[in-house]
Order: C-alpha cells, then sequence, then structure tokens
C-alpha cells in the first residue's frame, strides 16, 4: 500500500485545533439515525458510538446534539454566537470555521435528553448513564476532548458533552497516561518505525515521519492514520499467539 504525503491530512488520529486547520471535505460520512436526520458522523465512528450507546442502553436518555458540520455551518454558527452570545463566551466555546474538530466528522457533541436543550453547551453531567457513558467511551475509540486540566494545551474550555473519535486502543492509552490528543501525537514521536514500537493492548504502535511517498505491507487490522501536523501514526494488530 503506497501512502501518498498529503494523506497525513485524513485518519482518526488527525489534530484540529487553534493552529492545526482542518480545510478538507471529509468522506464517509452517514446520518446518526431517522429520528436525528440532521446528526451527521464518519461511518466507523458512528458505528462505534451506536454500540458504546447501546451497551448501557442510553437511547432514551442521552442523544446526539451536533456532530459533522461543513465549514460554512461552522461559520455560520461563530458568528451567530458572536453577535448572540458575545466575544468572551464565543471563544470558550466556538472553534473557528477551519479550526473545529466537527468539520472532520470526527466528533460529536451528546446530551441529556431534554426538551430544550443548549445546542452549543447541552448538558451532560458527571453522574449515572452519563458517567457509565464517559467510562467505557475509550473502549469505543473515543476520549473525553477537552477537559478543565488540559484547556491551557487545547485553548479550549471544558467541554464535558464532546466526545472525539480517535479509535481504539489510542482512546484507551490516551485516557490511560492523561493524555489529550495534542500531548498523544507529541509523545508518540519516540516510537520510530519500524524498530521501537509502543506496544498496548495487542497492538504496536509506531510514527513515521512526512515522506514523499510510503510504501507499507499493510494486513487487514492494521491501520494508518496522519496526525494532520508531521508526519503517520501506524497501528499494527499484534498477531493472537504471538508472545
Ligand atoms: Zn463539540
Amino acid at each position: 500500500m503506497k501512502i501518498r504525503k498529503e494523506d497525513y491530512k485524513k485518519g482518526y488520529l488527525i489534530l484540529v485545533n487553534y493552529n492545526h486547520f482542518y480545510t478538507q471535505i471529509p468522506e464517509n460520512i452517514s446520518v446518526f439515525s431517522p429520528n436525528f436526520p440532521n446528526i451527521k458522523l464518519e461511518n466507523e465512528a458512528l458505528i462505534n458510538l451506536k454500540k458504546a450507546l447501546q451497551e448501557i442502553s442510553a437511547k432514551d436518555c442521552i442523544i446526539p446534539i451536533s456532530g459533522y458540520r461543513t465549514e460554512k455551518e461552522q461559520r455560520k454558527l461563530y458568528h451567530t454566537s458572536l453577535k448572540e452570545n458575545g466575544k468572551d463566551y464565543t471563544k470558550k466555546f466556538v472553534a473557528k470555521p477551519s479550526t473545529s474538530e466537527h468539520q472532520t466528522g470526527l466528533a460529536i457533541d451528546l446530551g441529556k435528553n431534554i426538551e430544550n436543550f443548549d445546542f452549543i453547551c447541552p448538558s451532560f453531567p458527571n453522574y449515572g448513564i452519563f458517567k457509565k457513558f464517559r467510562e467505557i467511551a475509550p473502549e469505543y475509540g473515543f476520549i473525553e476532548r477537552y477537559t478543565e486540566e488540559k484547556k491551557n494545551i487545547t485553548k479550549i474550555a471544558k467541554e464535558e458533552w464532546h466526545f472525539r473519535y480517535v479509535s481504539y486502543p489510542h482512546s484507551k492509552i490516551m485516557t490511560e497516561l492523561h493524555f489529550c490528543l495534542e500531548e498523544y501525537i507529541e509523545y508518540l514521536h519516540e516510537f520510530s518505525y519500524p524498530t521501537n514500537p509502543l506496544k498496548k493492548y495487542g497492538y504496536k504502535i509506531f510514527f513515521l515521519p512526512l515522506q514523499e511517498e510510503i510504501e507499507l505491507d499493510l494486513k487487514q487490522n492494521d491501520c494508518i492514520s496522519g496526525n494532520n501536523k508531521d508526519g503517520f501514526i501506524l497501528t499494527i494488530k499484534e498477531e493472537e499467539n504471538a508472545t
């Protein structure tokens, strides 16, 4: 399989933030369900989100509030919020166009199922089924993206309703090591391909710096993702009976 240099802007581990922009149109976007025709998400993220919600029987309690947004929608949201909520609030909770994870199709805002929910800051408390969702999310490839302790790095205030799909086992490793995505992307630089993998949960993970073209022999369960910064992350599932 040939990996092209420009593909570093694609994949489940792309970093999108105030200084790493996302200007593409993502592939494989699907509608959440007939009940939520306006909520869209990338296919694999959607399948895993539904599995997670099903595991805790959250159907009637947790609803999707906002998923994939086009650049135009993000722009509109940003400017409407500026007008209605002012600069301070908007800066805190609404990303500028092309710096929002929602444009990747990999981010979902979830909320408590109440009639008049807040679109920008929905309620997603830290008890009961909401807490349960938070606990199992990493098993399904999701992380709570914006926490209080990391806001100096992410430049986004705590958003307990915003979950980002990064895929398994990355979600689990980030949670275990208390890394936000910015920190995790940096941390992975240590694990250079092919000699020095990060070995976790039955996977080997490598970093490959940007090159014109990389030729890799990938197996079915292997996965490669750009980091939208300076390279690729290769995730290889170890053989079942390997030691
Ligand atoms: Zn969000």
